[in-house]
């Protein structure tokens, strides 16, 4: 189709990976490159089919649990972190662990370990069935009550002099976690905080970039899959901004109806999404006469999260499956070990 002149597109800049999700793709390619396929991947590694598939071709496989991988295999933990629980699970099968847990989801964990250790009952701020929540509440469980809504907040029966602390998922939408804080500030006397906000510096970056296409756009579409929390945020940042906007997994999903009447398409993409999907939505778009791209700038980001040294250097944590070890004398020992796996993650207890 010719270009039509007054049709364009407002491409969002930041827009696309963060620095965690780079360095989680670059593990996992790492691995493969020094252990060979398999690489066993425990969840997917981001949020974002495509990558995933990507990654499957070059030998990753992807399981739900821990327990799944063959014991002394080597096993990557994703971006999104994971509970004790977890680590004393792989560590029982004896895995060649590789984490590759963002480290601002790292700091979050941490967060969470200082508040149990002082005492104070932790509001997880974010959403129950969210791997990232699952991982930070596996810290300290008997103290955490997630907290997914200001209706949440409102119900939470506790006294009003309750030590607590709040703690926030990493790609929350940043108006709506505003809100459900000053919710919990004005019902609780003693409520600690982050040192720093927990929303990430790139899902933060990622939604003031469509806050601002938005008041230029009459339609925002957002690149990323539908388990991408981040994305979704987007989406929903675009609407309360009172444009109509949709969530674009993949080129195929755009429906040409969302077109209709509309001069200016506003595009970002969440942080998980490659920038292959991006260039894929761009020339479709094209096609259909919005070939005009201007470029909105917001932020400049210069994050990098390295790979860890060790895996660089083609180091093993533990040895190859087969290799004799002294504390690993007889399968009988090997099954004896199996049987005294802990307990699964306690389920989450929302508010
Ligand atoms: Fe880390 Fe934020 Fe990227 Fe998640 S979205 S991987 S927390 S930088």
């Amino acid at each position: 189709m010719k270009n039509d002149r007054s049709k364009k597109v407002i491409l969002a800049e930041p827009r696309g990976f963060c620095a965690g999700v780079r360095r989680a793709i670059a593990i996992v390619e790492q691995a493969l490159d020094v252990y060979g396929p398999p690489v066993y991947v425990r969840k997917e590694i981001v949020h974002n089919h495509y990558v995933v598939r990507q990654l499957e071709r070059r030998g990753a496989r992807f399981v739900d649990s821990e327990e799944d991988v063959p014991e002394g295999a080597v096993c990557v933990f994703s971006a999104h972190g994971v509970s004790p629980a977890v680590h004393a699970g792989a560590e029982q099968r004896r895995l060649d662990v590789i984490d590759a847990t963002c480290p601002l989801v790292a700091k979050v964990h941490q967060e969470a370990k200082r508040f149990a250790r002082d005492g104070r009952t932790i509001l997880l701020i974010g959403h129950a069935d969210h791997e990232e929540i699952e991982g930070t509440y596996g810290e300290a469980p008997d103290r955490t009550v997630v907290v997914e809504s200001e209706d949440d907040a409102e119900r939470l029966d506790l006294p009003r002099d309750t030590p607590l602390a709040y703690l926030t998922q990493t790609t929350l939408s940043v108006d709506d976690t505003a809100g459900i804080v000053d919710r919990l500030r004005g019902r609780f006397d003693d409520l600690a905080g982050p040192t720093s906000d927990d929303i990430c510096y790139a899902s933060q970056n990622r939604q003031n970039a469509i806050k601002d296409i938005s008041a230029r756009s009459q339609l925002v579409l957002v690149v990323g899959s539908r388990n991408s929390s981040n994305s979704i945020r987007m989406v929903e940042v675009a609407r309360d901004a009172g444009v109509a906007a949709h969530l674009v997994p993949e080129v195929d999903e755009l429906d040409e109806g969302w077109l209709e009447g509309v001069d200016t398409v506003g595009v970002g993409a969440g942080a998980s999404a490659p920038e292959i999907l991006i260039d894929r939505l761009l020339d479709r778009l094209a096609e259909l006469g919005y070939a005009d791209v201007e470029l909105e700038t917001t932020a400049t980001e210069n994050v990098v999260f390295s790979v860890p040294a060790g895996l660089m250097r083609g180091e093993r944590r533990r040895p190859a499956p087969g290799t004799p070890q002294p504390a690993d004398t007889s399968p009988t020992d090997r099954r004896r070990s199996a049987g005294t796996r802990p307990a699964a993650d306690d389920s989450v207890r929302k508010a």
